[in-house]
């Protein structure tokens, strides 16, 4: 069961330029709720009251019982980017617009015997058959190792939390009828339509 899904913000310069965020200096940690998951579905159900749900495709891991990373799987950090601009003006917290019914769609899991196997790794996202975000894990500001270190550090990780690593450039909006894929190259794809 996945209690919490670890989120990081702004983890590749070329995303949080085209927020038109400044580039953090230590992790930016946000909480995405453990039920806002779903597991390897074939479908992504839209909020009826979201009108600007962004795809955000991130590479997750997960911990085991000793809080190491055992596997790792595509996350679709969905993010009504309205709500969240508009909470963000106010100094609120994200949790609408980041934490909604259905928010963290995901693929299945990979196994992952080395971090060391996740950090030349090639993150495409298709809309109806168009990249819309395409990026590399070796342009993340925080290494895999520094993420992993700061949320043990700092909050009560459980076994089969999440830890989701951050997005590359390309975010955009999200319309019933779409069709969506997310491919780690060599690793995984999974395709969603969205409801
Ligand atoms: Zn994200």
């Amino acid at each position: 069961m996945i209690q919490n899904i670890w989120a990081v913000g702004r983890n590749y310069a070329d995303h949080a330029k085209e927020l038109g965020n400044e580039v953090p200096t230590s992790p930016l940690v946000f909480l995405k709720a453990g039920s806002c998951a779903t597991l390897a579905a074939k479908e992504i159900h839209l909020p009826e009251w979201g009108k600007d749900i962004h795809h955000e495709m991130e590479l997750a891991l997960q911990f085991d019982e000793n809080l190491q990373i055992d596997e790792a799987c595509i996350a679709l950090d969905l993010t009504e980017r309205t709500k969240q601009a508009e909470l963000k003006a106010k100094g609120s917290p994200w949790t609408l617009a980041k934490s909604f019914k259905e928010a963290c769609p995901l693929s299945s899991f990979f196994p992952v015997a080395d971090l060391e196997d996740l950090k030349n790794l090639e993150l495409i996202f298709k809309v109806n058959g168009q990249v819309k975000q395409q990026g590399n894990t070796n342009q993340m500001i925080f290494t895999l190792e520094k993420l992993i270190d700061f949320v043990r550090q700092h909050f009560p990780v459980m076994p089969g939390d999440l830890l989701l690593t951050g997005t590359p450039a390309g975010v955009g909006p999200l319309k019933s009828g779409d069709t969506v894929e997310a491919e780690i190259v060599g690793k995984i794809t999974h395709k969603w339509s969205v409801k």
